[in-house]
């Protein structure tokens, strides 16, 4: 698990630049300010990868991934000023899995965004969600809530990523709801109105494109998923028979509580851990970019197993 000894001094190069008063600068991975997880509007976010980089600067984070969801078009962009800013970057991407009948996701960090497998892989996956966007809408409309469709298109940077946060962007300007969590609550969970079940990547497929393209895959926001202990015990089996190596424990998404049952699940599982805001917007995010706390010291960072595809 530990980094060679090569790509640990590009880490600890990182940290002595940041905190040039610590005197072991190792012992100090896990308190890196990384966050590896943000979407722009090249999928779900209002910002653009340069003003995402340059938020994330501010706020000081010194390690960046932008995590776009099924969908790598921003990285090069985002890398560009993640260095401009003088942080270090590892390329990201979040994807959307059908695991257990729910969706789960994964996130790739660290992958090389050249490889056409990964391309090919993710252009599949977001293959359905124009028609399922328009089947929204139709259920949408049959409880009087017109021209969605055409209302969450105004919202979306890519058409190809129509997603439900469109749809609760507009839903809140249409009036119907206060907040966008309030839209998701009322109309685009399960069993609500706006709600069409889809059937995306499999966990194989996902953990695959990740691994094969020399990246590392980390389970997303595992306290999101509402499993029993026994459907999470399979999601944590099945990734790690898949190639997959870690989980995300510190994240926007879990409480403090879960912080603590995510870091006994990697260190059960043989995982290293990840930390991100998932930051979208300024607006809807209750987590800023590299506020979260950092990852417990019991754990192995993500980042020590990608040293060397740090940029
Ligand atoms: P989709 O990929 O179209 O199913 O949309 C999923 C996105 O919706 C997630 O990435 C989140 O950004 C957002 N989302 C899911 N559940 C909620 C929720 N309860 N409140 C706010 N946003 C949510
Ligand atoms: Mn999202
Ligand atoms: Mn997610
Ligand atoms: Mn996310």
């Amino acid at each position: 698990m530990a980094a060679g000894p090569l790509a640990e001094g590009r880490l600890v190069k990182c940290l002595v630049t940041s905190n040039p008063t610590s005197p072991t600068p190792t012992a100090s991975l896990n308190t890196l300010n990384a966050d590896l997880h943000c979407h722009s509007v090249v999928s779900d976010g209002t910002l653009t990868p340069e003003a995402l980089a340059q938020r994330a600067a501010a706020n000081g984070v010194q390690l960046w991934a932008l995590t776009d969801h099924d969908e790598i078009g921003g990285q090069a962009r985002a890398q560009q000023a993640a260095l401009a800013h003088g942080m270090q970057y590892l390329t990201g991407v979040e994807i959307s899995v059908t695991f257990a009948g729910k969706t789960v996701h994964i996130v790739g960090l660290g992958f090389d965004a050249q490889d056409p497998r990964m391309q090919a892989g993710l252009r599949a996956t977001r293959g359905g969600r124009g028609e399922r966007a328009k089947e929204m809408s139709e259920g949408l409309a049959k409880v009087g809530i017109k021209g969605a469709y055409e209302g969450a298109l105004k919202y979306v940077g890519n058409p190809e990523l129509i997603s439900r946060t469109h749809f609760a962007r507009y839903l809140v300007e249409a009036g119907v709801c206060q907040d966008t969590s309030e839209v998701f609550r009322k109309y685009l969970t399960e069993n609500k109105p706006g709600f069409v079940p889809h059937r995306w990547a499999s966990l194989k497929d996902a953990v695959t494109w990740i691994t094969e393209c020399q990246g590392v895959a980390v389970i997303a926001h595992p306290g999101r998923y509402g499993f029993s202990p026994n459907e999470e015990f399979a999601l944590f089996s099945e990734f790690k028979a898949h190639g997959g190596q870690a989980t995300e424990v510190v994240t926007g998404s879990h409480s403090p509580a879960e912080y603590v049952k995510y870091a006994d699940t990697a260190l059960e599982f043989g995982l290293a851990a990840s930390r991100g805001s998932d930051f979208h917007s300024p607006e809807e995010s209750r987590i800023d970019l590299g506020q979260l706390p950092p990852l417990p010291s019991t754990l192995t960072p993500v980042w020590a197993l990608l040293a060397d595809r740090i940029q």
